[in-house]
């Protein structure tokens, strides 16, 4: 194994930030670039309109909203580390690709804010880390303003999420105004100028002042006058003596999360939480694959290896062309190398992959494991494709995530159906929706299933511009899906769901059976009509039904 390829994957931190709209992603990755000295004055990623074009400007629909559809990457240096950033967007653009992504990161930072504490979308996307067992940092953002009291936060996030918290740092307060925090592990004091807090113009645009010290400084007690002293000294006592030490062994496993308190937009509380991130996220693990000749591939293999987690299309409506997104799990690339796709065994060769950076484009000369990057896709990858240079093997599969939104989809011109079809069969093997047509011998819709409502937007957008066919989208009164099988494996009979009218029997686009529900009292006569049949959430494992 080559010194140099070990030296340049340990540099790799490859990670996301999971939280809910308006926590302060969008901040908190502007001052990452900014610390890490990527961008001189914060403002490159900007909010929401700026970030757009800034970022990635791919979809014209992305334009005139405003808003980010799909995931990108952004890679910057950071005191000698490699930092790739992958984008989960959360607002109304969520979708199956925010939670695939995650599957590309090797680590997660959840966003709290400190008045709102563990919100929904929050709650959806670390189900996704904790199934992956991915070491998850937290960081509770706004403290500048009025919030939950912490021990409250910590208990929340305990309860809901159910993982451990290992605060790293603790916030320090005179009065109501937050001051600092406690940096436990090093038992440094860091005391903000609050002055600076909220300061408009300039805010946030450097790095944050602040002063170090001990909490035996005699300073302290009349910075933060003697209630705020006293308190600050009683939580500490209380954290060391009520708590248990880190577990760095709990930490890898997703089991506890150090936790830190600051404000993104006044960089409080921003260099605590860096140094500690650079020094417990883990570069690259081995990934657990099927079928090779040991149950998991070490980063650091000379067999390079990647898995595609999204396929972004239309980047370049002129082209009509597609991008597939991959992660790089072990060895090195270099442009123009030969790999072998494993699930058509063809080999191909990757010509100008890109990477993209805050601002630009670039190509990606050589990437290691742990790296993202755009390849040029006329159509031969799907989602969950493993790559390899060397013998076949694959990667775990990427599961799929249970569709909350439901639609028919109704043409305007009934000529044009073949196209209908054909549109919505490549966008959902693509993974843009979830399809869904009746069974043989049954009437019925194109019924389509998303993640977020967005996506199905992006659908309509898509058979206009690439298949020319107008289609309406209408809401159905569908609450979830269940991907059926029976216990004892024969077929299950589908229109028995239809003829007892206990809910909508489908097939999906792989031909798995499915029966979409109007609500939970529908799957529950559902339930009490037929006996041995599984229900379950996702397509995940299911196979194709044989119908009876
Ligand atoms: P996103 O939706 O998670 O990407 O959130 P943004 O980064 O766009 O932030 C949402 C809003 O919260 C914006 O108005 C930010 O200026 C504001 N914000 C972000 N961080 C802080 C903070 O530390 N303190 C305060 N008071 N506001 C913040």
């Amino acid at each position: 194994m080559s010194t140099h390829l070990a030296a340049e994957i340990k540099r790799r931190k490859t990670f996301a930030i999971i939280s809910h709209p308006d926590a302060g992603k969008t901040t908190l990755t502007e001052k990452l670039l900014l610390y890490g000295g990527a961008i001189q004055l914060a403002g490159a990623v900007k909010a929401k309109r700026g970030r757009a074009s800034a970022v990635s400007d791919w979809m014209e629909m992305e334009r005139e909203r405003g808003i980010s559809i799909t995931s990108s990457v952004l890679q910057f240096p950071y005191r000698g580390l490699q930092m790739n950033l992958l984008d989960t967007p959360g607002h109304a653009d969520f979708s199956e690709d925010t939670y695939r992504t995650l599957h590309a990161a090797d680590g997660a930072v959840m966003l709290l804010d400190c008045a709102k504490g563990v919100e929904t979308q929050t709650k959806k996307l670390f189900r996704v880390c904790k199934q992956r067992r991915m070491p998850i940092f937290s960081f509770v953002n706004k403290m500048d303003r009025p919030g939950r009291e912490p021990f409250d936060l910590i208990g929340e996030v305990e309860h809901v999420l159910g993982i451990g918290v290992y605060p790293v740092t603790w916030p320090i307060y005179r009065g109501a105004t937050f001051r600092g925090v406690y940096h436990r592990q090093k038992r440094e004091v860091h005391l903000f100028d609050a002055k600076k807090a909220g300061s408009s113009a300039a805010s946030g645009a450097e790095v944050a002042d602040m002063i170090v010290t001990g909490l035996d400084d005699p300073n302290l007690r009349a910075e933060l006058d003697e209630q705020g002293y006293s308190q600050l000294r009683e939580e500490a006592d209380l954290l060391d003596t009520a708590g248990d030490a880190f577990d760095h062994e709990r930490f890898i496993a997703g089991d506890v999360s150090p936790m830190f308190f600051g404000s993104a937009i006044n960089n409080f509380g921003l260099q605590a939480f860096l140094d500690t991130f650079c020094e417990l996220m883990p570069a690259p693990l081995p990934r657990i694959i099927i079928g090779g000749k040991a149950p998991t591939i070490a980063p650091d293999d000379e067999t390079f290896s990647a898995f595609v987690f999204k396929i972004q299309a239309n980047m370049n409506k002129s082209h009509r062309d597609r991008v597939a997104f991959m992660r790089v799990c072990s060895g090195r690339f270099e442009r123009g190398m030969k790999v072998h796709v494993v699930r058509t065994h063809k080999d191909i060769r990757l010509a100008n992959p890109t990477s993209f950076m805050a601002q630009e484009r670039t190509i990606v000369e050589e990437g290691y494991a742990g790296d993202v990057m755009g390849v040029y896709d006329p159509g031969i990858f799907e989602i969950g494709d493993t790559l390899t240079s060397g013998p076949e093997f694959s990667f775990e599969e990427i599961p799929s995530f249970a569709p909350e939104h439901f639609v028919r989809a109704v043409m305007a011109d009934p000529m044009r159906r073949k196209q209908l079809k054909t549109g919505l069969d490549q966008l959902a093997q693509e993974g843009t929706i979830q399809l869904y047509r009746s069974v043989e011998g049954l009437a019925g819709d194109m019924i389509l299933g998303a993640v977020g409502k967005l996506q199905l937007e992006v659908v309509k957008f898509r058979l206009k511009a690439e298949y020319d066919v107008d289609v309406r989208l209408e809401s159905l009164s569908v609450e979830f899906a269940r991907w059926v099988s029976r216990t004892d494996g024969l077929p299950v009979d589908m229109r028995a769901f239809d003829r007892e009218r206990v809910g909508t029997p489908c097939l999906d686009v792989r031909g798995r059976a499915v029966v979409l529900f109007a609500g939970d009292w529908q799957f529950n006569s559902a339930t009490r009509t037929f006996t041995g049949i599984n229900y379950a959430e996702t397509a995940q494992g299911q196979k194709a039904t044989k119908q009876a």
